[in-house]
């Protein structure tokens, strides 16, 4: 995002609606948006209502490398690659219609960046290819994957590296058996990255209606919060087994 000088009366309206605090002031009056900062979210142009129309979005941003901030950034941007919105695919959230993640698997999500932190994309590859080294696979329809340089080592393109986002998802599945290896080494991974995550666990109810990876949850000592989410109506019926 950039700011028209000649336009801009530096009233800061849009100053409180920039989620990573990009939007500066030199004194006494200058406003400008730090293009490091600046994850094009979009944001300040659509709701923060300028009153001189000085901020503009140059077509750069839909370009490389800046695209990959605003794809992963601004909710209302689709990636070129999966035509999907957003940070990761559709989060897992409607498994019981993709099947993404099928009995005696484990998803796994995580969440890296939030609003005001955001994610350098070298944070986020530091996380894939400690996963590579695992035998980890990213799940294909995240965008992420297509950003991929080596998908066995879990390097990202050269082009992607110097970029950041308010927020990308790393997503895979995994035999159920490993929840606590790899919970493990996300663990050690938390203290590696210079950025906040939260970790989605994704996985499918008992027979009985149990939640079977609870007991290595409480053995890790892990605080979780169940969630439970059905689309009822959406899709058609999983027909798996
Ligand atoms: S809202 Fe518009 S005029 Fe006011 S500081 Fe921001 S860019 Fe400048
Ligand atoms: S596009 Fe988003 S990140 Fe960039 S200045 Fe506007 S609100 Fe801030």
């Amino acid at each position: 995002m950039l700011i028209r000088e000649e336009l801009c009366t530096g009233c800061r309206r849009c100053i409180p609606y920039c989620p990573v605090g990009a939007i500066l002031v030199e004194e006494p009056r200058r406003v400008y948006i730090d293009q490091d900062l600046c994850a094009e979210c979009g944001t300040c142009l659509r709701m923060a209502g300028c009153p001189t129309d000085a901020l503009f979005e140059p077509s750069e941003v839909y370009e490389k490398p800046r695209s990959v901030r605003k794809f992963f950034s601004d909710a209302m941007a689709t990636h070129k690659e999966t035509l999907l919105p957003g940070r990761g695919t559709e989060e897992v959230k409607t498994n019981d219609v993709t099947a993404r993640v099928k009995r005696g698997q484990i998803g796994i999500a995580i969440e890296m960046g939030r609003p005001v932190l955001g994610a350098k994309m070298t944070d986020v590859e530091k996380v894939i290819m400690r996963l590579a080294e695992l035998g980890i696979r990213l799940e294909g329809n995240n965008p992420l994957s297509h950003l991929l340089a080596d998908p066995e080592k879990g390097t990202l393109q050269d082009w992607v590296k110097n970029e950041r986002v308010i927020s990308a998802i790393v997503e895979f599945a995994a035999p159920a058996e490993r929840l606590e290896e790899l919970l493990g080494a996300i663990r050690e991974l938390a203290a590696e990255v210079d950025t906040v995550f939260s970790l989605d666990l994704i996985t499918r109810f008992d027979d009985d209606g149990s939640i079977p990876v609870l007991p290595v949850l409480d053995r890790m000592g892990i605080h979780y919060r169940p969630n439970s989410k059905i689309n009822l109506g959406l899709g058609r019926p999983l027909r798996e087994e």
